[in-house]
């Protein structure tokens, strides 16, 4: 995208859980087209501000704006409507059904409500599929696949709901080396089509190969932004690490 075309806007984000400040007034600007990973130590609030991004939680303070449209505050099928997609850490696909059957269900509730119609969402489904590699894998139960196969699934369950912005918690959590190569060069491909992706991890390798910003948490609060290399040899992110 363009310069200072910001796709994603936080500011001023707090969710406090009774004195806790699970984040404590976070700023975060993220370009469209761009893969923007969100790392810390362990209950620096990483996954309060997924949950607070896809509706699960509201803010105690702060606002959150996607492609200019205020969604904080609204609940999570209005996010997603408003074109915000998601995977969970742990992958949460119905392992009865085949791969196809739970990408469609991804399509039916897309962005744009005048393409849900069956057949739209049919081929939307088996557009994601191929994008991310498992068109061949459409008609097996998705119980029968190895787990880096059921991540692909997922992602592109989120993909067939046409989001403007896809939020990702830990998408390399389980794989092998080889699985995460893929996983990058995947990532990279759908932000080079224009999708803008938010990611939390701790893998510090990973981080640095695919995002080209990071914003570093610790106790709820930025303690860095910058490149994968300006923010990895920050003093401050290297002493919130060595004190986890
Ligand atoms: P991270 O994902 O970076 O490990 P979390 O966002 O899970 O961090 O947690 C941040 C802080 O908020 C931690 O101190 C955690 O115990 C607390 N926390 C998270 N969720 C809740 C909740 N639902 N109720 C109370 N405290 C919570």
């Amino acid at each position: 995208g363009e310069d200072g075309d910001l796709l994603l806007e936080i500011k001023g984000l707090a969710k406090h859980f009774g004195g806790l400040k699970a984040l404590d007034g976070v700023d975060i600007a993220v370009e469209r087209g761009k893969v923007h990973a969100l790392i810390g130590p362990n209950g620096s609030g990483k996954t309060t501000m997924l949950n607070v991004l896809s509706g699960i939680y509201r803010p105690t303070r702060g606002e959150v704006r996607v492609d200019g449209v205020k969604v904080s505050g609204l609940p999570p099928h209005e996010i997603a409507a408003a074109g915000v997609g998601r995977t969970f850490q742990n992958i949460r696909l119905f392992h009865s059904l085949t791969v196809f059957e739970n990408v469609v269900i991804g399509a039916q509730r897309p962005r744009n409500p005048a393409a849900a119609t069956p057949d739209q969402a049919r081929r939307r489904a088996l557009a994601a599929l191929e994008f991310v590699g498992m068109a061949g894998r459409a008609d097996i139960k998705v119980a029968s696949l190895p787990y880096g196969h059921q991540r692909l699934v997922e992602i592109a369950r989120a993909l067939a709901g046409n989001p403007t912005l896809l939020l990702l918690d830990e998408p390399a959590a389980g794989l092998n080396l080889t699985e995460k190569q893929e996983l990058v060069g995947l990532l990279k491909r759908l932000a080079h089509h224009g999708l803008t992706l938010f990611l939390i991890d701790h893998d510090m390798n990973l981080v640095e190969q695919m995002a080209d910003r990071i914003t570093v948490l610790n106790f709820g609060k930025r303690i860095a932004e910058g490149t994968p290399a300006e923010v990895l040899r920050h003093p401050d992110v290297i002493a919130a690490y060595l004190g986890e």
